[in-house]
C-alpha cells in the first residue's frame, strides 16, 4: 500500500499519473470529486483540497461552507479507462471542516468509526454486496433512451444476452484496478445484471460500491450504452437491489457458521438489524422511486427471515465455512453505501448490545398475499415520505447518526418528494431525474 507521501509520490512519477482525483460523495451517496494536477500533489498532500461545502447536496448552510478533502492513501487506484499516457489516478477522500475538525457529513468518517466499535467488542463484521442494474440503449445523440439492451433473463446466454462482453470488460477493469469480483451474471429483467463482491471489510466494501457503479458507467458510456442503477427503472420488470451479505467473525472464527438463535452473537446481530429495518429504509431505499421496487420481483416487502426463500427480507443462504452469512435484502444501489452499511452494522450492534430477541423464521412463501396475511409481519416503508416519518421518530438514529447529518438528510428527502409531487408527470420525472 501506498502510505506515506513517498511512496504516493513515487506511484505518480512511476505511473505517468498527470490528474490525481480527490473523490468523495454527498450524504446521498452521488459521487463528486475535483481533480488536482500532479505537479500540485505535494501540496494537495499536506494541506488537503478546500472546496464550497455549501454546493453540495445536504453538506453545509452557507455562512459556514468551507470543507477540506483529505485523501485515503490505502484507496489508490489508477482509472484505466481513462488515457494510458498522462493517467489519471483516484483516491477516495474524508471530509473535514478547516483545522482538521470533525464534520458530520463525512459517511466515510462514520462507517470506520462503527467499524471500531465492533473491534471493542473483540468482533470483525465483513460485507459482500451484490450490486444489480440495468443497461440501456442509447439514441443517435448518446442520449439514454428507456430501451433495454436485451431481452434475456436470469442467467441467461448470448445471443439473448447481449451484455456478455460488457461485464467481462467491467470485471477486467476492476481486477485492473485491485477489485476481484467474484460473479457476474444477466438477472432476470430484460437489460438487467448482476455483479457481485468477495466480502471484505465495511468501508472497503463501501469504497468498492462507489468505485463499481463509475466503473460500470464509465465501461457503458463507452460501448454506447447508457447504465442505470435506479432501483425501478422499468414497471413490468424486476427492481435493482444491493442485496448486503454480512458476516461476522471473533477470533477468526465465523459465527453466522452453526445455529442462529437469541443466545448467540450472531442471532443477536440479526434480530437488531430486523428490529431497526424500518427505521433503516430512509437509508437503504433512499429515492420515491425505491419503494416501488418492494414486494414483487424477488424484492422485499415484510419484515421476517428465513433459511428456505428470497421473499423474506433477511436470508440465510446455503453457505459453508467462511461463506457462512446472513443477506439483508432490502438496499438499493441507489444508497449512500457509507451510510447504509454503517447504519445496518450500527443497528446490528444495537441488537447484540442489548441482547435483542431473534423473532422465529418464517417459512412461507411472502410473495404470494394469501400466504402473508394474518401472519402479523410489519411491512418496509411503503413510500419515501413514510420513511422519513418512522426516520424521523426512530430513537436508534437519533443515536448513531452523526451530529447534524440527520435533519439535513430528512429535510433533502423531503424535497425529493415534494419535487415529485409537483412533476406534471411523477413516473417520468422521477425516472428522467435519477436515470443514472
Ligand atoms: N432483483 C431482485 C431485487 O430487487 C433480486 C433478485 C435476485 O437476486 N434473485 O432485490
Ligand atoms: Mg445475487
Ligand atoms: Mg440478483
Ligand atoms: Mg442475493
Amino acid at each position: 500500500s501506498y502510505s506515506s507521501r513517498r511512496d504516493i509520490l513515487d506511484f505518480v512519477e512511476e505511473n505517468d499519473v498527470k490528474f490525481v482525483r480527490f473523490a468523495f460523495c454527498d450524504i446521498f451517496g452521488t459521487q463528486k470529486n475535483i481533480a488536482v494536477l500532479a505537479s500540485q500533489l505535494p501540496q494537495a498532500l499536506e494541506e488537503g483540497v478546500s472546496f464550497d461545502g455549501s454546493a453540495i447536496p445536504g453538506f453545509m448552510h452557507v455562512e459556514e461552507s468551507d470543507l477540506v478533502l483529505r485523501p485515503d492513501p490505502t484507496t489508490i487506484t489508477i482509472l484505466p479507462w481513462r488515457p494510458t499516457e498522462g493517467r489519471v489516478m483516484q483516491f477516495f477522500c474524508d471530509v473535514e471542516r478547516p483545522g482538521r475538525q470533525p464534520f458530520g457529513g463525512n459517511c466515510r468518517g462514520f462507517l470506520r468509526e462503527v467499524g471500531r466499535q465492533f473491534h471493542q467488542l473483540g468482533l470483525q463484521c465483513n460485507v459482500g454486496a451484490e450490486c444489480e442494474f440495468y443497461l440501456f440503449e442509447t439514441d443517435d445523440r448518446g442520449r439514454p433512451t428507456r430501451v433495454p439492451m436485451d431481452q434475456g433473463g436470469y442467467f441467461d446466454v448470448a445471443p439473448l444476452d447481449a451484455a456478455e462482453n460488457l461485464r467481462r470488460d467491467i470485471c477486467l477493469t476492476m481486477e485492473r484496478m485491485g477489485i476481484v469480483p467474484q460473479h457476474s451474471h444477466h438477472e432476470s429483467g430484460h437489460g438487467q445484471n448482476e455483479i457481485d463482491f468477495c466480502h471484505a471489510g465495511a468501508l472497503k466494501t463501501a469504497d468498492n460500491v462507489m468505485m463499481f457503479k463509475q466503473v460500470v458507467r464509465a465501461v457503458a458510456t463507452r460501448s454506447g450504452f447508457h447504465a442505470s442503477f435506479l432501483p425501478k427503472p422499468l414497471a413490468d420488470q424486476a427492481g435493482s437491489g444491493l442485496h448486503v451479505n454480512l458476516s461476522l467473525y471473533r477470533d477468526g472464527k465465523n459465527l453466522f457458521e452453526g445455529d442462529l438463535t437469541s443466545d448467540t452473537v450472531a442471532g443477536q446481530f440479526m434480530a437488531g438489524i430486523l428490529a431497526h429495518s424500518r427505521e433503516l429504509a430512509l437509508f437503504t431505499n433512499p429515492l420515491p422511486n425505491s419503494y416501488l421496487r418492494f414486494g414483487c420481483h424477488e424484492a422485499p416487502r415484510y419484515v421476517s427471515w428465513s433459511r428456505q426463500n428470497r421473499s423474506q427480507l433477511v436470508r440465510i443462504p446455503q453457505a459453508q465455512g467462511d461463506s457462512c452469512r446472513m443477506e439483508l435484502r432490502s438496499p438499493d444501489p441507489a444508497c449512500n453505501p457509507y451510510l447504509a452499511f454503517g447504519l445496518i452494522l450500527s443497528a446490528g450492534l444495537d441488537g447484540i448490545r442489548n441482547r435483542l430477541e431473534l423473532p422465529a423464521p418464517v417459512n412461507n412463501n411472502l410473495f404470494d398475499p394469501a400466504a402473508a396475511e394474518g401472519l402479523g409481519l410489519e411491512t418496509l416503508p411503503e413510500s419515501l415520505e413514510e420513511a422519513v416519518r418512522v426516520a424521523q421518530e426512530s430513537e436508534f438514529l437519533a443515536r448513531c447518526l452523526p451530529e447534524g447529518l440527520a435533519s439535513r438528510y430528512f429535510s433533502e428527502a423531503l424535497h425529493r418528494c415534494e419535487e415529485l409531487r409537483q412533476a406534471a408527470d411523477p413516473a417520468e420525472f422521477e425516472r428522467t431525474r435519477y436515470f443514472c
